[in-house]
């Protein structure tokens, strides 16, 4: 199973150009969306669910029309949005059953298996009788992703799932994700980079609604390492340095700035060698197109 995208643009009627001719194509397994906020990563991710339409450009599912064929592609996607919400005062047993009979699940014996076995799936079944409005985050998110592995998905997209989750919750949903990749395209847009090193098999970086990279997190790391060079400086000669040197992010430690650099050669004057990890590849490869300061 295969997607892929061609030539996708968007502009929406305040003029606003969302997405510019994105060219991507995914196979099965995790698929990392790296982005600033405004990158385009909703909008693409909206349109691939058959919620907005593109200007120009096409999205096949191995020989199927995404947008043409959006009913088709219903009954084979599972959507997770930012943001969705829950009634306060049902428990996930009922909601669960009452969206599956909406996807057409109509025979009540079959409805019930498959909500056992999908809270079961996502590690609710124990709280399946409590109220939804009581749940926590991560339970929030298990029970968004229940919802969205209803019809059997070959195709699962999740936008930002883990804003709000505590690092325990985060790897449970992780490892939930991790799993429905071994058999279907997961397209998972984070802002945590280093969460795409570890679960994504590929990834790309998409910036003012264009793609600026299309990787394997090894590779874009190994491209990088032997040139990535880290110094501490007072906060005072940031702006020297930005003359000096192609800095690609900068962060405060105690008082005093902790500077990441690119270059082709050791630049010596003080800097350390450093491994790269793929927040140089993401702020690197940004950095040139927004002139952004990371601190
Ligand atoms: P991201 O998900 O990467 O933060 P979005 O796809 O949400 O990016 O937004 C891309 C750009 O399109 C932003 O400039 C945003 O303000 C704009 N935008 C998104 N949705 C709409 C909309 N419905 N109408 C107008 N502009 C929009």
């Amino acid at each position: 199973m295969q997607l892929t995208i061609t030539g996708l643009s968007k502009t929406y009627p305040n003029g606003v150009q969302a997405l510019k001719g994105v060219d991507l194509t995914i196979q099965q397994g995790l698929f990392g969306l790296l982005g600033p906020n405004g990158a385009g990563k909703s909008s693409l991710m909206r349109t691939i669910a058959t919620l907005q339409e593109a200007d120009s450009g096409s999205i096949f599912l191995d020989d199927l029309d995404v947008l043409k064929e959006k009913s088709q592609v219903r009954k084979i996607l599972g959507y997770l949005p930012q943001e969705f919400g829950v009634y306060p005062k049902i428990t996930p047993d009922v909601l669960l059953d009452h969206i599956a009979r909406l996807k057409g699940v109509a025979n009540g014996k079959e409805r019930k298996e498959l909500v056992g076995a999908l809270l079961n799936r996502v590690n609710l079944y124990n709280d399946r009788k409590k109220n939804l409005g009581t749940f926590s985050g991560g339970m929030k998110q298990r029970f968004g992703i229940a919802q969205a592995l209803i019809a059997s998905p070959k195709l699962i997209i999740v936008d930002e799932p883990t804003a709000g989750l505590d690092p325990a919750e985060r790897n449970r949903f992780y490892n939930l994700l991790s799993e429905l990749g071994e058999n279907t395209i997961v397209i998972l847009s984070t802002h945590i980079v280093e969460d795409v090193r570890t679960l994504c098999s590929d990834f790309a970086i998409i910036c003012q609604g264009e793609v600026l990279r299309h990787d394997q997190p090894d590779e874009a790391v190994n491209d990088l390492n032997g040139n990535i060079y880290s110094k501490v400086i007072t906060k005072t000669s940031i702006e020297d340095y930005r003359s000096k040197y192609q800095v690609i992010s900068v962060q405060i430690k105690g008082g005093n700035l902790t500077i990441r650099i690119f270059a082709e050669s050791d630049p010596g004057d003080g800097f350390i060698a450093q491994p790269a990890i793929l927040e140089d590849v993401y702020f690197h490869q940004i950095s040139g197109k927004m002139n952004v300061i990371t601190l």
